[in-house]
């Protein structure tokens, strides 16, 4: 096993661990603890885990143990746990780290239960948020104190896709000694340069790219050796948001197709941007990887000019003409999920952020002719006849 490995190689073979039978594909160890050669052997074991040493499936697991070693290794940390959901790794990168009286920042533009654990959770226990204007670098530099213990962003927002600086809000926080939290879900595993731009901390939601097929929930910690094993596995693993072994196997093979699928829904993007950029029905077309976007520059330096697989579109005429839009839409389906095989439409205003008040969704630029589309994995000039025949009945 070897991290000089190309990211392609890493996705198909690292982590693997084979059982005596020495099976091609990673396999399902579907079994919540371990059976002990004796009760000293017993002993010894909750004194002191090593790498090949498991006690009950909550800790850890041989399958799960594999989906999170191949996801560290691509991108370049030491260490991993895994989670049944996006949220789950979220919720627990914030709570091992938080406790009364701690002051956080975080940038405003965040998903909805992103928000609801700052405001809500870590607010009721009396931990101090201030909320910023991600994009702007004296708002953070204003927020981020001496005792500021961490900072909070999703690296490219949702869903009007603004990229956050990570190297500069890094160099802030570090100034004052405070962790980077990166919320890396957009940009996504296959394009991330996060750990190198200086995040201490990277969590994805599974469920979108790297699962990427629709089937199941999952999340990631990613992080230094000490802060998985030290910080953040205290809290998960006497919380109990482990990560089922079936859905880390799934998520195992997403891993092995990741590469290739998230470039060519990247790629298709891009195409769909370019044909409908200047539609006389659009007043904005949205995508990181096209030079229209406003932070291009910072998108070459952060994720290689990458604009990761989700675009956002505004039709003129409100949410009426939206909603003919993706009424329209015969390829593409109507649902909130992101990074799937399957093209998805999504209209944020009335479905993922519609427990947002209307002040919070115009000044997070969440009007009612925005729709979010996530590129798939069809045909992108079927995609593009789809889009421009729905945009004429509109
Ligand atoms: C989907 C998503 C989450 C939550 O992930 P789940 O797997 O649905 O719990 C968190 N952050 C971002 C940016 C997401 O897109």
């Amino acid at each position: 096993m070897t991290n000089d490995w190309k990211p392609r190689t890493k996705l198909v073979h690292g982590g693997i661990r084979r059982s005596q039978y020495n099976e091609v594909a990673e396999a399902i160890f579907m079994t919540q603890g371990f059976v002990y050669d004796s009760a000293e052997q017993a002993q010894e074991r909750f004194k002191k885990t090593g790498p090949d040493e498991f006690i009950y499936a909550r800790y850890g697991n041989p399958t799960v143990d594999m989906f999170e070693q191949r996801l560290a290794m691509l991108e370049g940390t030491e260490d991993a746990f895994a989670t049944a959901s996006g949220m789950a790794a979220v919720n627990g990168a914030l709570m091992c780290i938080a406790q009364a009286g701690d002051h956080i920042v975080a940038a405003k533009a965040l998903f909805g239960s992103c928000l609801y654990i700052l405001e809500k959770v870590l607010g009721r226990m009396g931990v101090e948020i201030t909320l910023v204007d991600g994009l702007d670098l004296e708002q953070w530099k204003a927020a981020i104190r001496p005792d500021t213990k961490a900072v909070f962003f999703e690296s490219t927002s949702n869903p009007t896709l603004e990229v956050i600086d990570i190297k500069a809000v890094a160099d802030l926080a570090h100034a004052v000694g405070a962790l980077v939290i990166v919320d890396n879900v957009f940009a996504t595993p296959v394009f991330s340069r996060a750990t190198e731009l200086g995040a201490d901390v990277i969590v994805y939601s599974a469920t979108k790219h790297i699962d990427g097929q629709g089937r199941a929930l999952g999340g990631v910690v990613l992080g230094t050796r000490e802060f998985v094993r030290e910080t953040l596995m205290p809290y998960l693993k006497h919380t109990g948001a482990a990560l089922s072994p079936f859905n880390a196997w799934l998520m195992l093979k997403g891993l092995e197709t990741m590469d290739l699928r998230v470039r060519a829904q990247s790629d298709a993007a891009l195409k769909v941007t370019e044909a409908l950029a200047g539609h006389p029905k659009l007043s904005r077309v949205i995508f990181p990887g096209h030079p229209s976007h406003a932070q291009y520059d910072l998108v070459q330096r952060q994720t290689g000019g990458k604009g990761g697989t989700v675009i956002a579109i505004e039709v003129e005429g409100g949410r009426e003409a939206a909603f003919r839009f993706l009424n329209a839409c015969e390829v593409g389906v109507i649902s909130n999920n992101l990074g799937d095989a399957k093209t998805i439409l999504t209209h944020p205003e009335t479905t993922t952020h519609s427990s947002l008040s209307d002040a919070q969704r115009e000044e997070l630029g969440i009007t009612p002719g925005l729709i979010r589309i996530s590129i798939g994995l069809e045909d992108s000039g079927d995609l593009i006849a789809d889009f421009l025949s729905a945009l004429d009945q509109a």
